[in-house]
Order: structure tokens, then C-alpha cells, then sequence
């Protein structure tokens, strides 16, 4: 199965419209098939500039325009997001990400930054940060200094994100995007779910992150933090399944790519971050902060892979990195060295659907769901 990214909007929304069994079943089966079953990637992210955010985001407690009673800081000193970026790598971590609420990075903050970048990488880890746009010259300054992975969101749909910013449009991040990619570095782009939106809105988003000339190495799907003071403080909840339908989506249109559940998972009981999973989401942050938002304890996440039998990917330090240390394969453990070779032919039928046919799979099953 050869990864596409011409998909037609209407076989993104079709994927939507599956039974909910028929999506989870067949984004496992993707996922079987293009990454190491019962294994997430673990980052942590250290926001080294907080609040004061000139931009609008109507979801986002850093913007200066809303009172969120928000503790704001002053960008970080370079000495002391390397000894944080030592620390994380002291507990297992292997990818470090620096998130600073910027419109953009002004030239002055940015020297800084970059030798934020360089110190983290001489530890040997890979890095990330998000900053905001970047022209042309910022990307290739950015990846001079040894940044691996830019984060630069969508958000939502386009014609609904103008509901939720209003001070710079999508192309502006899009144009940010070619940037990045242009620079040779890999892109981090996803979304947010349960700002309001129709579920016409998350195909899209998805439509167009499946679409773009390479997909995104990374995507987190976060599901909205409502916090007081901002704008969707009072955004209706979102139905958990339409959460994991996102991440299932995700995982079959984009089945290369790391999926980030990703902000909103202190929110979730184990059950459902379990379901998230099962759908194809293989990355998260580690840590008790999401940049200002809560992130679930480190204990609750240790506890969580233990109980699912869930390995970090190689060099995370979290319980269960010992099973993939002591090798997996062979030990009779579900999931255990499997590879898409695995797979029943039942499940690889099901997957052949995924395509060209996914309309007339999903037709299918409504037709089989409304004789029910
Ligand atoms: S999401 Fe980023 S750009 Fe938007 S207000 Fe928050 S910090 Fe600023």
C-alpha cells in the first residue's frame, strides 16, 4: 500500500462516516502496518517564553488580549533550558521541544534561541520549537543551528478558522509550512478539536495536512483545554469519539507519521487515552505542564503504559522501555514484533478498502448500519 496524499476530500469524510468499530479496526490495521505496534514516542516541551502573545487565538490563555490570569515570563536564559533539556534527558527523554508565544521571532530573541537550539543539541537529543511564523531565512537560520522538527499548527478548517484568529490568516502559516519544509527541517502540524467546529471542519483540516506536498512528520491532534478568560471558555463539550475518530483518520490518511495525542489528556480517563491509542495515536508529551496548560502526572502515565503494555520508543526512560530492552519479539506479549505481515487477511482486506474504495466501503456500512 503506497502512502498517498491525494486524498479527495470526500473519502476523508467518508473514513468519518464509518461505524465507529469499522475506523478503529482499520486505522489499527494501518497503523499495524507502518509502525511498531504497543509503542509511543515520548517528548517533553519546555515553553522558554510565556504569555504577552500579541496574536488572538481564540483558544489560547497567552494572548495578551484575554485575562486568563495567566503568570507571564520573559524568554528563558540559555543556561537554564540547557540544564532543563539535561534534566529530561537525565529521565529518558529524547526530543526536546521549546515553545515561545510569539507572532513571529524578532532578531534580537532569536540569536538567543538559536543558541538555545545548539546547546540542546550538543547533548545529543533531537529538537523542536515552536515560534510562531517563520520567513524563508528564519527557517534556514533555524535549521543551521541543528533544529530538527518545527511546530506550526492548522488549527481547524479554513473557512472556520477565521472564527477563532483573526491576525493572521491561513495562508500565513501555510507559507510558514513551505518554509520549513524548504529549510529541509520536518514539520509538526496539526490541529485542535472541540472548538465548536462541525465535523466537516476536522476533514477538512485533515484533508489538507494529507494533501500537503509531504505530510507532516508529526500531528498532533489536541483536543481543546476550555480555559476561563478565553473565548471558548464555554465551547460545548466534544463527544469522545469524535476525538478518537479524529486520531483514527489521522492514522489512516497519514500513516507515516507520528500522531500526537497531544493537549486536553489530563481531561481524558485511561480508558479513552486507551482508545486514542488503539486508533493510531503513537506520541505524546511527558511531564505535568503542556506549555501553561495541566498535562497528566508522570506517575498516571508510567501507571498507564505498564497497564497496557505500552513501550516508549527507544531511549524514553519510562517503565516498559525495560520490555523493549528485554525484546519484545518472541516473548508472547500482544503485539510483540508484529509487522504488517501479520496481519490476518481479513484485516488486509479491510485495509484494501482504504483508497480508491473507501466510498464505497463506507457506503457499505451504512447501508449495513441502517438495516440494523
Ligand atoms: S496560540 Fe501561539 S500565536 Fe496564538 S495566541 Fe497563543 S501563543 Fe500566540
Amino acid at each position: 500500500m503506497t502512502v498517498r496524499n491525494d486524498w479527495t476530500l470526500a473519502e476523508v469524510k467518508a473514513l468519518f462516516a464509518l461505524p465507529f468499530m469499522d475506523l478503529v479496526f482499520m486505522a489499527q490495521t494501518v497503523h499495524r502496518r507502518y509502525q511498531v505496534p504497543n509503542t509511543v514516542q515520548i517528548g517533553t516541551l519546555l515553553s522558554i517564553k510565556t504569555g504577552s502573545c500579541p496574536e488572538d487565538c481564540a483558544y489560547c490563555p497567552q494572548s495578551v488580549r484575554f485575562h486568563t490570569g495567566l503568570e507571564t515570563q520573559e524568554l528563558l536564559e540559555v543556561e537554564e533550558v540547557a540544564s532543563s533539556a539535561r534534566r529530561a534527558q537525565q529521565s529518558g527523554a529524547t526530543r526536546f521541544c521549546m515553545g515561545a508565544a510569539y507572532r513571529s521571532p524578532k532578531p534580537k530573541d532569536l540569536r538567543k534561541v538559536l543558541a538555545m537550539i545548539r546547546e540542546v543539541k550538543s547533548l545529543g537529543m533531537e529538537t523542536c520549537a515552536t515560534l510562531g511564523m517563520l520567513t524563508p531565512e528564519q527557517a534556514q537560520e533555524l535549521k543551521q543551528a541543528g533544529l530538527d522538527y518545527y511546530n506550526h499548527n492548522l488549527d481547524t478548517s479554513p473557512q472556520y478558522y477565521e472564527k477563532i484568529i483573526t491576525t493572521r490568516t491561513y495562508q500565513d502559516r501555510l507559507d510558514t509550512l513551505q518554509a520549513v519544509r524548504d529549510a529541509g527541517m520536518n514539520v509538526c502540524c496539526g490541529g485542535i478539536v472541540g472548538m465548536g467546529e462541525e465535523p466537516q471542519d476536522r476533514a477538512e483540516l485533515l484533508h489538507i495536512l494529507a494533501t500537503l506536498p509531504e505530510h507532516p512528520q508529526s500531528v498532533p491532534i489536541n483536543q481543546l483545554v476550555r480555559v476561563a478568560g478565553t473565548p471558548l471558555e464555554r465551547a460545548p463539550a466534544l463527544d469522545p469519539f469524535d476525538f478518537v475518530r479524529t486520531i483514527g483518520v489521522a492514522r489512516i490518511v497519514m500513516p507515516r507519521c507520528h500522531v500526537r495525542l497531544s493537549a486536553g489528556r489530563s481531561e481524558m480517563s485511561d480508558e479513552l487515552q486507551a482508545l486514542c491509542f488503539l486508533a493510531g495515536a503513537n506520541s505524546i508529551f511527558y511531564g505535568e505542564k503542556l506549555l501553561t496548560t495541566g498535562n497528566p502526572d508522570t506517575e498516571d502515565d508510567q501507571n498507564l503504559f505498564r497497564r497496557l503494555k505500552i513501550v516508549a520508543e527507544a531511549g524514553a526512560g519510562l517503565p516498559g522501555a525495560d520490555l523493549a530492552g528485554a525484546g519484545l519479539a518472541g516473548s508472547g506479549l500482544p503485539g510483540a514484533g508484529h509487522t504488517a505481515g501479520d496481519a490476518p487477511a481479513q484485516m488486509m482486506s479491510l485495509v484494501a478498502a482504504v483508497g480508491p474504495g473507501v466510498q464505497a466501503a463506507a457506503q457499505h456500512a451504512e447501508s449495513n448500519a441502517a438495516t440494523v
